[in-house]
């Protein structure tokens, strides 16, 4: 998305901006950030609100499913596993996709087994952070059921009753935000308890309860009594076909360490000694003839 924006054209600034925008839970903070780049740059701005801006950030988001993924990583990680795979025939490809899920299936089974929590390490990090954090909300209790929470110029409200927190992170992630925890604490509740089941070991395991089943070769397949699809007619397409991903065009280059990029660098013509153009475009008399 970012990148249809074309953001690195337009600098560091707004790539941080881009995704302040994206992160932002709620939908005031959201406006808030739109307004400031709308200020900073009238077209950048108009240019990001064409492509539906409510689809790709988190203020957005429904509450269901508890999960604050705002990019496409799990695609992308999915497309390079089976990078190798997908130039092969259709049945190689499928046959090397199910061996890889049945490996992974048994790896993730280890991971989850050593788990210490009810829960993940990445989860108990944010959670962890989360915990750090709420010392530092100062908490003012209605005696029932709800409580502000303050800390600087910032206010959020918990409701308990109904696990709700004004700033919309755990009702979208389903971790518990910094103030539901100082909630909690305050009311002694045992803050494991609250973590939402998507988060649970258990769900981990239902996802990865079904194994995949050993196969034989294709030579021991059950004939289908379907006569034989025939190859297409093999068409040559000139040039090696591409492999790697597209590169947008103003994506940096990968560099070797130590090396800079010679963007931005001006030339200067070693035959004529003038700037703007090199050896090779030299029109400075025909003293050199290209090779
Ligand atoms: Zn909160
Ligand atoms: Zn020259």
């Amino acid at each position: 998305m970012f990148a249809i924006w074309s953001g690195r054209k337009l600098g560091k600034s707004y790539e941080f901006d881009f995704w302040q925008i994206v992160k932002c839970v709620t939908e005031r903070g959201w406006g808030e950030l739109c307004t400031t780049v709308e200020k900073k740059d009238k077209d950048a701005y108009d240019n990001l609100m064409r492509n539906s801006p409510k689809m790709w950030t988190r203020a957005f988001l429904g509450t269901t499913c508890k999960s604050d993924i705002i990019d496409n990583n799990l695609c992308e990680s999915f497309n390079s596993n089976i990078i190798e795979a997908r130039f092969k025939s259709i049945i190689r490809m499928l046959e090397d996709i199910r061996t890889k899920m049945m490996t992974r299936i048994v790896q993730k089974r280890k991971l989850y087994n050593r788990w210490k929590r009810n829960y993940g390490p990445l989860v108990k990090a944010k959670l962890d952070a989360n915990k750090k954090d709420c010392v530092e909300w100062q908490l003012i209790w209605n005696g029932e059921n709800g409580c502000e929470l303050r800390k600087g110029r910032y206010q959020y409200t918990v409701d308990l009753s109904q696990s709700i927190c004004s700033c919309r992170s755990w009702q979208i992630s389903g971790i518990l935000c910094a103030h539901i925890c100082a909630a909690m604490y305050h009311l002694g509740l045992q803050l494991d308890d609250y973590l939402h089941e998507y988060h649970h070991i258990e769900t981990c395991k239902k996802a990865y309860s079904f194994p995949m089943q050993p196969i034989n070769g294709s030579h021991d397949w059950p004939k289908t009594g379907i006569e034989l699809a025939l190859p297409p007619i093999e068409r040559k397409i000139p040039g090696r076909p591409k492999k790697n991903r597209r590169i947008a065009k103003d994506e940096p280059k990968k560099l070797k360490l130590d090396h800079l990029s010679r963007k931005g660098l001006l030339m200067t013509c070693t035959q004529c000694g003038q700037q703007g153009h090199n050896k090779g475009f030299c029109t400075k008399g025909n003293k050199h003839v290209k090779q």
